[in-house]
């Protein structure tokens, strides 16, 4: 089987290969790939740092094309790229082609972004004074992605890091390094400079932890738990870095007495449980009002047994395996959890079987759950989901908000009323009305409040917050 190596410095290094194994079948191995030493980071760091003056003042042209051509390829592979995402992560077919599409999109829209920087020109209060203001890229950008968005978050990471002109030393998560490598694979034979994109695939606690003790590292953005974030940040400070953390979620969904029924149980079922509800923005507390708590309950009971959960790569399968065998153990463990303090099981929950080896669950729906209870204040990471009843919409958006994190926030309803004021007063970065919790464009702003998120938003043209610092020159006429 062919070793993925790491690059640095355009170079093509590394032995020491670990599989890569497929969630839904355990017998089949993905790929190798190289694991990264404490000293490749470091290599990828120097690397990137020597290339960094050259590419932060490469023309705009170069960049476009680079990233252009990126995106044309990306597409081109779209079933191919979303067939290794699939096979590596385990969400389904549809979901991982639809993940590769939308990693084509964001590299499309950076590529254009290249196109359209500008700055602001503005009068001094003084006379004769002029004062450019004007974005300058950061130096070089350490990126750690996790495992759950394999080409997603790593596109939405690469791409505005190189379009804005910084250079990248990239850690993928060690779970799913076969769409990270492809991405770099396709940037490197694109054109992009030596040790301008340094892969260096291997351990969170050697490869990454490198990155965050290495003075040379000038921005760090990370995606992952809430623990690792808050070494990121504690090393940032250290170092007087720029850092941005995206973290986890405790997503409510509200359904009130008004909503359209099949609405919210469409909404629902997709957020709390499609991409085997191993999402940051996947909710995992459904907050109904007693008027339609017992018909929601069952609509969710029957939609659920209608779920379709088997290998991703399956045609017709619907929620594919859990991503390996440590988070089914949380997921369990979280059910257990439940068990005991209280809350019934009402569907799901079963470990099951399949023609392959593989990390099978079926979906789990706790009803008679309240928000003190564990399974509704921590983030499990898995297709469990409680249904938490209560009076009325103001006590539904107390509890909806009584959480420590705050990224994404949803509501059925059929009222303009209740709708606007959710916008309004909900405590989350983004907010979903008669839609799921997940599913946020390619092109708009992405990020949370509270515990989930730190930092500027990533994506859209947000992103250039982070990946850019501001200067502002002065010049006597
Ligand atoms: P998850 O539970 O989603 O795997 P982690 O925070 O453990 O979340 O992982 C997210 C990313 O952070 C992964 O790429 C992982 O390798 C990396 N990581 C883990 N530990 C560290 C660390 N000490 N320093 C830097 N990165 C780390």
């Amino acid at each position: 089987m062919t070793l993925h190596q790491n690059l640095i410095a355009g170079e093509w290094v590394g032995g020491d290969g670990v599989a890569n194994i497929n969630p839904s079948n355990t017998n089949d191995v993905v790929g190798e790939y190289a694991r990264a030493t404490a000293d490749d980071a470091k290599a990828g760091i120097a690397a990137a740092k020597a290339a960094f003056p050259a590419w932060s003042r490469s023309g705009i042209l170069e960049r476009h094309a680079i990233l252009k051509k990126t995106a044309d390829e990306i597409m081109a592979r779209k079933d191919e790229l979303g067939r290794l995402l699939s096979r590596e992560e385990g969400k389904t077919l549809a979901e991982g082609i639809g993940e590769t599409v939308r990693a084509g999109q964001i590299f499309e829209f950076f590529a254009g972004e290249c196109l359209r920087l500008a700055g602001e020109v503005i009068p001094s209060v003084r006379p004769n004074i002029g004062v450019e203001i004007t974005r300058e890229p950061v130096g070089v950008v350490g990126i750690i992605t996790p495992w759950n968005f394999p080409i997603a978050i790593p596109a939405w990471k690469i791409a505005p890091a190189l379009a804005y002109g910084n250079t990248v030393v990239f850690k993928p998560a060690e779970l799913v390094p076969g769409c990270s490598w492809a991405i770099v694979d396709i940037l490197h034979r694109a054109g992009l400079p030596k040790g301008v994109l340094n892969l260096v695939m291997g351990k969170g606690s050697v490869v990454g932890q490198a990155m965050l003790d290495s003075p040379d590292v000038q921005a760090i953005t990370f995606t992952g738990s809430v623990g690792t974030g808050k070494r990121v940040a504690m090393a940032s400070v250290e170092h007087n870095r720029k850092f941005q953390l995206e973290m986890g979620g405790k997503n409510p969904f509200v359904v009130l007495d008004d909503a359209d029924l099949s609405v919210a149980v469409e909404a629902a079922v997709n957020s709390a449980f499609f991409s085997t509800g191993q999402r940051c923005t996947a909710s995992s507390r459904i907050i109904v009002t007693e008027g339609i708590h017992d018909k929601f309950v069952a609509a969710m009971g029957e939609r659920m047994q209608g779920l379709v959960v088997d290998d991703a790569l399956k045609p017709g399968t619907q929620i594919g395996p859990v991503v390996d065998q440590s988070q089914l153990n949380q997921d369990t463990d979280y059910i257990a959890i439940g068990k005991q303090e209280g809350a019934k099981l009402a569907f799901g929950g079963e470990l099951i079987t399949r023609d392959t080896p593989g990390f099978y669950l079926q979906p789990a729906l706790f009803t008679e759950a309240h928000n003190q209870m564990r399974i509704a204040r921590e983030e499990v990471f898995g297709p469990v989901a409680a249904v938490i009843r209560v009076k009325d919409y103001e006590e539904a958006l107390a509890v909806a908000n009584d959480t420590p994190f705050g990224l994404s926030s949803g509501i059925a309803t059929t009222s303009l009323k209740h709708a606007t004021h959710f916008k309004r007063n909900a405590e989350a970065g983004m907010v979903m009305v008669n839609l799921p919790t997940a599913g946020v464009d390619f092109h708009v702003p992405f990020g949370g409040r509270k515990g989930s998120s730190y930092g500027p938003r990533e994506q859209g043209k947000y992103a250039a917050e982070f990946y850019t610092t501001v200067k502002t020159a002065y010049t006597l006429a």
